[in-house]
């Protein structure tokens, strides 16, 4: 029979209760206690409500209060110093190395985050060196397992593979020089051997031990490390089901279907085709195959009879006993119920799958692969027939005028009018900055007040005008606030949105919005993220009123703001029947009318925002000149439509550009900010090397943390920065915007910057 399986759920409660209970922990409105209770009931809600939809296989120890690979960290003992000795619980250190602490004489700053593979998931990175001493803490599967046996759900446990957590971690600030994470698996492994025997033990007949990293060229150089270490570990553990998700095995295939484990999780959402190949290689061992064939990162429904479909060559060549349906990777990634949902048309809530929809979907093709004569399983799968249909109706009322507008793109589309030397001279002109200009990178505090306001709006307290004049008056402080503390290039401070992709997509044509669609982000921070459901355009003007308000009130020049095509793209949940070029380069041109528009408005300097160009970078390298093209060329497609007068701004949030520096250079924006107060400043020698010519505005300081950086501090950052840029391409601003800061300490900051700014302008 084939068994179906659901890889991870997500940890943040139907209700977001587990933001609320973590963020009542820390304000110490809830006791530990009651905060594990919270945290049980969220676990129990899972597993129940997977089991009832019929699932065989379902997962347990992937719960987390934070991050789950912070959750290893902890428990392996890899606590960095700087977080030992605080004389704070132990679940006080996990926080404190999830985001920081600093309270009662404790002052330590949180450990990295980085984006989880290709997701807009972060996961907070371990820290090694020589001296960290592996042990098992606690075994946080184990204690999982038997809550969920006690809960009458036996489940199949889930750990971070040893090879994924070194690889996934980074040489602490007490290793010594040339310390490769990746040497400390024979130490790591004893955990690991305990943690599996303890599961054994206690009956757990299945282990999902995840290695993400199998999907990419890294694993390659580490053949021998994964098969030494799954030899060791399969001595005495429960059967492992070694799980890969997000990309195609390829390569690694050879080595991987070698390894002695019991089974093999692919995922088929995002590579349907390597399924001829796994087949071929471990149809001659006894090896079950997972099948990762509802997605875990998109919210469409499931074409049952598609996916049943490429599973059944799965069941002809292995037999059903050697198959599981499973989702392709965990189900985190996706809002927790399509339930929550309540003004989403029929229509619509009939074209979605959210994680418990999906877990549904699993069970019904395992059944329907294992050929089950149950009238209520032909039932389903006709209904689903049925919705499917219905959406490949509605996929085919495409927008013309936006299709023969992207068929109709040329290569002169994509083109400023003139080179960089000349458009800087006209905006020299123009736009009169003095050297060392000063910025910001968009937003400013979102106080209380502006989010009250907004919320008054959806509830039909505030008129439109009453709210429009209130955010005109929130423009007219913050215009003001800038003068005052001598900027030089304004902008009006991103009140009106809620945020950077979700107020686009709103403003949109093509997106579809859900109440409850929450998605974890990091730790407590979920998003809502936009759905592209058609062709996109833009039925009106949206920044234009508020950026040539702010303009009409300062006499000092506007920088208008957007969220670029790429960004937008990376940020939603993406159509799956175009490709998301298609999808990037429909942004971009309703981008672009808004850009124009903006020009037109007489703003002349205007700032598109790609954060997220780089976590978008496909996970093999062969595939990555082929996303850059059109990410690169989306961007130039919105930008490159205004007279040379007009100064282009990009923003990054991140300095490690090496790898993919030409094709920011073939961005071609007059001038990019990046991040940069937290790195050695390394990331310019890229710049310097490659002889970047463009104007250029390297964080002066971090605006994650509430600390205001001093006048000597930020003069010393420009110094060092003048050794690697020549000074008549550098902006002074800090790393990214400021709405997450409080209104004091980014008066000081800015008025410590722009004294060093001045300061350069004399020394330079
Ligand atoms: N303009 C945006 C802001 O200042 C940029 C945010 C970002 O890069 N994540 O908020
Ligand atoms: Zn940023």
């Amino acid at each position: 029979m084939v068994l179906s399986s659901v890889l991870g759920f997500p940890r943040i409660g139907k209700n977001r209760e587990v933001k609320k209970a973590v963020e009542a922990y820390w304000a110490g409105k809830l006791s530990a206690d009651e905060l594990q209770t919270a945290a049980a009931e969220v676990r129990k809600w899972n597993w129940t409500s997977i089991k009832a939809q019929g699932v065989d296989l379902i997962p347990s120890g992937e719960f987390t209060l934070y991050d789950h690979v912070l959750d290893h960290s902890a428990a392996f003992n890899a606590i960095p110093p700087r977080y030992v000795g605080l004389g704070i619980s132990d679940l006080d250190v996990f926080f404190a190395m999830g985001r920081g602490r600093q309270t009662g004489g404790v002052d330590v700053p949180a450990a990295e985050m980085k984006k989880w593979f290709d997701s807009n998931y972060h996961y907070v990175v371990p820290e090694l060196s020589e001296q960290t001493e592996f042990k098992l803490n606690y075994n946080k599967a184990l204690a999982e397992y038997k809550e969920a046996k006690a809960a009458g759900v036996t489940t199949r446990p889930v750990v971070l593979g040893p090879l994924a957590f070194l690889i996934l971690a980074k040489a602490g600030r007490e290793a010594t020089p040339g310390f490769k994470p990746i040497s400390l698996l024979p130490k790591l492994l004893p955990v690991y051997k305990t943690l599996l025997k303890e599961l054994k033990a206690e009956g757990a007949e299945w282990v999902q031990i995840d290695e993400p990293n199998l999907v990419m060229d890294v694993a390659e150089q580490y053949a021998e490390q994964y098969a030494s270490a799954y030899a060791e570990l399969a001595k005495d553990a429960p059967k492992i089901m070694l799980t890969t998700y997000f990309g195609r095995l390829g390569s690694n295939l050879p080595f991987v279907a070698k390894l002695p484990v019991c089974g093999l999780h692919i995922d088929l959402d995002r590579e349907p085709g390597q399924l001829g190949d796994v087949i071929t290689a471990i149809k001659d061992t006894s090896l079950v195959l997972s099948l990762g064939l509802v997605s875990g990162r998109n919210i469409w429904k499931t074409d049952l009879t598609a996916a049943a479909s490429l599973g059944r060559k799965a069941v002809e060549a292995l037999g059903a006993d050697r198959v599981i349906a499973a989702t392709s990777s965990s189900l985190l990634h996706t809002p927790v119920t399509l339930e929550s949902e309540n003004k989403l048309t029929a229509e619509q809530k009939d074209w979605f799958s959210f994680a418990l929809q999906k877990a549904g979907e699993v069970a019904v093709l395992a059944s329907v692969l294992s050929d089950s004569q149950d009238s209520k399983i032909s039932q389903l799968l006709e209904e689903n027939k049925t919705s499917i249909s219905k959406r490949r109706a509605f996929e085919h009322n495409s927008d013309d005028a936006v299709r023969k507008r992207v068929a109709a793109i040329t290569p002169e589309d994509l083109k400023r009018k003139n080179p960089f030397p000349t458009r800087r001279e006209a905006q020299k002109k123009h736009l009169k900055l003095p050297k060392f200009p000063t910025t910001t990178i968009g937003s400013f505090p979102q106080t209380k007040e502006i989010r009250s306001a907004r919320a008054q709006l959806t509830k039909g307290s505030l008129t439109e005008d009453q709210y429009n004049d209130f955010i005109k008056k929130e423009i007219d402080s913050v215009v003001k606030f800038q003068e005052d503390v001598g900027l030089d290039l304004l902008v009006h401070g991103e009140p009106e949105r809620n945020d950077m992709v979700q107020y686009f997509g709103e403003q949109f044509q093509g997106f579809c919005f859900t109440q409850n669609g929450w998605v974890q982000s990091y730790g407590s921070r979920y998003v809502r993220p936009p759905i592209i459901v058609s062709d996109v355009s833009r039925p009106h003007p949206i920044t234009v009123q508020w950026s040539s308000y702010a303009q009409s009130v300062t006499k000092k020049p506007m920088k208008g703001m957007l969220t670029g095509p790429v960004t937008i793209l990376n940020w939603s949940f993406p159509r799956v029947d175009v490709s998301r070029e298609t999808q990037s380069k429909q942004l971009a041109l309703a981008l672009r009318d808004e850009v124009c528009d903006l020009e037109k408005a007489g703003i002349h300097a205007i700032q598109v925002d790609e954060p997220a160009i780089r976590e978008g970078l496909p996970l093999r390298r062969v595939d990555w000149d082929n996303y850059l093209t059109w990410a690169v060329d989306s961007f130039r497609l919105a930008t490159s439509g205004v007279e040379d007068s007009t100064q282009t701004h990009s923003h990054f949030c991140y300095s490690d550009f090496n790898d993919i520096f030409p094709s920011i250079q073939r961005l071609d924006a007059d001038v990019i900010s990046i991040e940069a107060s937290k790195s050695d400043l390394k990331v310019l020698n890229a710049f310097q090397q490659f002889g970047y010519k463009n104007e250029i505005g390297p964080g002066v300081y971090d605006i994650h943390s509430p600390r205001v950086p001093s006048e000597q501090e930020i003069k010393d950052r420009i110094k060092s920065m003048l050794n690697l840029l020549p000074a008549d391409l550098l902006f002074v601003n800090p790393d990214c915007g400021l709405k997450t800061r409080g209104w004091a300490e980014t008066e000081a900051s800015l008025k410590n910057l722009v004294a060093a700014a001045r300061w350069a302008r004399t020394e330079f």
